[in-house]
């Protein structure tokens, strides 16, 4: 029987969305799967892992182990690599996991497929398919001859399935040792309460046609009513409107929502290079030529600052229902 094991990061006392889509993937697959989730409250979270296809949970508590460290980290996988032997190893392509596993991938001499956007799974066999030169053209590409490949997926790509009753046996992972190199002093945190934009089911993103910065706000509101991140092009983050953290695009964030609203945004291909894997993507800019409708799934043709209200109220309507 092939094994799978799983990097399961979470926030508090929940396993994050990414981790629950490979596991929905995998779960039905026939394959032994494990998970392993490190840092402090790491065993609380085992419980949920069970329930969505983990037979065994390698957990990690120690303080190490609290703030993002790659070298201990990488040590801590590693660990439980050799505890399992896995076939495939399976991580979100999120900020961390693209940081960490390529240190674990070259431990391991394992290869690593980073940014994939769909998975399939036959039998015991995983393939991915990832985009390449800025979504221009996109890899089939399946494993033969290396041990244990890492696969990293963008978040929000695959289905998260119902939770069973099922549970999984907790493995203690031993503590990393102290004699690391990297030393980690400060951890400074973004002020925004919302979901990173990596992570956002649901992005409203603002260009240049939103005029200034101060019209960010319409940008806001709609955020707030759909439960959203609020994201923006790199022509806003250039001109000092809002901070980097929020750029979409070939050199900002790679996103995947299920919902992603471009508002004056003219869909540049480095724009598009970022966002292009959205599931749904609405399209609002006055130019009916505007190369962003080309990607849309619907497109509104109008002004931002008429359009905007309309539908933020039409959402509110709706979500009241
Ligand atoms: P514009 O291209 O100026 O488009 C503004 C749009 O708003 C227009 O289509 C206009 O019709 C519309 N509009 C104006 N007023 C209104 C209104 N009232 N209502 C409705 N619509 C209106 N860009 C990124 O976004 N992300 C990146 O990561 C990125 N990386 C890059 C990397 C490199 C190496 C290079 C060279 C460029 C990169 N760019 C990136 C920049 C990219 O090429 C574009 O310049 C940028 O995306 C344009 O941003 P924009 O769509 O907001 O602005």
């Amino acid at each position: 029987m092939s094994k799978v094991l799983i990097f399961a990061e979470y926030a508090g006392d929940k396993v994050k969305k990414g981790a629950l889509e490979l596991l929905s993937a995998v779960k039905d697959s026939g394959m032994e799967i494990a998970a392993v989730t490190l840092g402090p409250g790491s065993k609380a979270v085992a419980e949920e892992l069970g329930k969505y296809g983990a037979k065994t949970v390698f957990a990690c508590e120690s303080d190490l182990l609290k703030d993002y460290n790659p070298e201990a980290f990488c040590e801590a996988v590693c660990k439980a690599v050799d505890g399992f032997s896995p076939n495939y190893i399976l991580a979100s392509s999120s900020i961390l996991g693209r940081d960490l596993f390529p240190r674990v991938g070259a431990r391991l001499n394992s290869a690593v497929i980073s940014d994939c956007t769909t998975m399939t799974v036959s039998g015991e066999q995983i393939s991915v398919r990832r985009p390449m030169y800025a979504g221009k053209c996109s890899a089939e590409v399946d494993f033969q001859n290396s041990t244990s490949p890492i696969i990293l997926m963008r978040p929000n790509q695959l289905p998260v399935a119902d939770a069973s009753d099922g549970s999984a046996e907790v493995k203690d992972l031993d503590a990393p040792s102290t004699d690391l190199k990297t030393m980690i002093k400060e951890v400074v945190k973004g002020t925004s309460e919302k979901l990173d934009l990596t992570e956002a089911n649901v992005i409203v993103a603002g260009g240049r046609g939103m005029k200034e910065a101060e019209n960010f706000k319409v940008l806001d509101e709609l955020a707030e009513t759909l439960g959203a991140t609020v994201g923006a092009s790199r022509a806003v983050v250039d001109a000092g409107w809002v901070p980097h953290s929020m750029q979409v695009g070939q050199t900002g964030k790679t996103v995947a929502p299920s919902l992603y609203i471009a508002c004056g945004i003219s869909g540049a291909i480095q724009h598009l290079a970022g966002m292009s894997a959205s599931r749904v993507i609405v399209a609002i800019n006055k130019d009916p030529e505007a190369p962003i409708f080309q990607k849309a799934t619907y497109g509104i043709v109008g002004d931002v600052f008429e359009v905007l209200p309309k539908l933020n109220e039409e959402f509110k309507t709706l979500l009241a229902d």
